[in-house]
């Protein structure tokens, strides 16, 4: 079966007792036994295991390729399952740039647990030199957040693989729709699936889905179940119902996306714009080989300050300036006030989350926000 096809089907469980079309939310917390103490439908607890969280575990690993998925309550807690699989003294190596609040569990929850090497993964020189007798794990995000770096999936895998290290990509801006990193020799691929996977900005999810149910996946499933970060029925339901439009969803962002980069790479209040489909972007031909689309989250610098970049996010209209990504509605935002004092991020960047509506809107939107930048000068 094709992507589009998956992502419709491989999601529904029909309801055998009512024949419904589309399968029911099963609020359930427990489920019945049968006379000799078995579990006739095949669920026990719905910590254990949902027929809501089953079916959006079911399509998120045929969508990558994967042998195995598995569904948490949030990204963060996907993530978190990874590093408490992993267990006490190792040591990881996560780029330079990670999604900030992945970066902060590992510095603040992980402290004295895990040891971390943060570096610049578009160098397979700095990951090699990085690594030590006790590296369990290579956590990659390509394209990255805010800067849209993009690493190479699959030098990065080979080296893995050479030393017996684990390798995990987050790919939650790409989604399986435009990269598949099982099939470039990650071992797990990691989601937000809060973001383009749900896709309407409703519901917090994480997921995971590996490319062999190994030792370590089974820790993984067991850290499920145990610490108990699950989703919920109704947030699996929203999250498969959310995956049925995302191969089309996909190619929306992308082209609407390419249309707004060309534009803000030609506007003359705009210092410099970070989309990996831009031929200048310095991940362009690496990304062109391990992403069949470059997807719909760009980021862009403005000519001035951190004054600069609030004036264009306080002034546009059909943008929200909101955080997070992946809905069909735009959102745009500044991204150093984000992530706190500490950022690296440049105080006159701004992210932008490229939505569904009219991509000339969106242009006509931000084009009347950087006029007012234009005045300020
Ligand atoms: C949002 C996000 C996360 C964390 O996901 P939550 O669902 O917010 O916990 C992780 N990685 C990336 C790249 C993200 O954008």
């Amino acid at each position: 079966m094709k992507i589009e096809t998956i992502a419709i089907h491989a999601g529904n469980r029909k309801d055998k007792d009512t024949h419904a079309a589309i399968q029911p939310i099963t609020l359930s917390t427990t489920f019945e036994r049968g006379e000799d103490g078995d579990y006739p439908g095949g669920f026990i607890y719905s910590r254990i295991d949902n027929p809501n969280r089953s079916a959006l575990e079911n399509v998120i690993a045929k969508l990558e390729g994967a042998e195995d998925a598995a569904a948490f309550s949030s990204g963060n807690a996907a993530g978190s399952a990874v590093f408490q699989a992993l267990g006490t003294g190792a040591h990881i190596i996560a780029p330079d740039d990670m999604y900030h609040g992945l970066r902060n569990q590992l510095l603040q929850v992980f402290k004295g647990i895990i040891d971390v090497s943060f570096v610049d993964q578009s160098s397979i020189e700095a990951i090699k030199a990085a690594i030590r007798p006790e590296t369990k794990l290579i956590w990659i995000e390509t394209p990255s957040n805010p800067l849209l770096k993009v690493c190479d999936i699959r030098s990065i895998a080979t080296l893995a693989k050479e030393k017996n290290i684990i390798i995990v990509c987050d790919n939650t801006f790409s989604t399986p729709i435009n990269q598949r990193p099982l099939q470039l020799g990650c071992d797990i691929v990691m989601h937000s699936t809060t973001k383009y996977l749900s896709g309407h900005s409703d519901v917090i999810g994480g997921a995971l889905a590996c490319n062999t149910n190994n030792d370590f996946w089974k820790k993984i499933r067991n850290v499920q179940v145990l610490a108990g970060a699950v989703p919920s029925p109704f947030d699996s339901y929203l999250t498969v119902r959310g995956i049925k439009t995302l191969p089309y969803r996909m190619k929306g962002h992308s082209s609407n996306a390419a249309i707004v980069a060309e534009y803000l790479n030609n506007h003359p209040l705009v210092e410099k714009v970070f989309y990996p489909g831009l031929k200048d972007h310095t991940g362009y031909v690496i990304a062109k080989s391990q992403m069949s689309a470059f997807g719909g989250m760009l980021s862009f610098l403005v000519k001035g300050g951190s004054d600069e970049a609030r004036k264009v996010v306080n002034s546009v209209k059909i943008f929200t300036q909101a955080t997070s990504l992946g809905g069909v509605e735009s959102l745009i935002e500044h991204r150093a006030s984000i992530e706190g004092p500490e950022t690296k991020t440049p105080q006159n960047l701004i992210r932008v989350s490229v939505g569904l509506e009219n991509a000339d809107d969106l242009i006509e939107d931000l084009g009347m926000a950087l006029l007012k930048i234009g005045k300020i000068k």
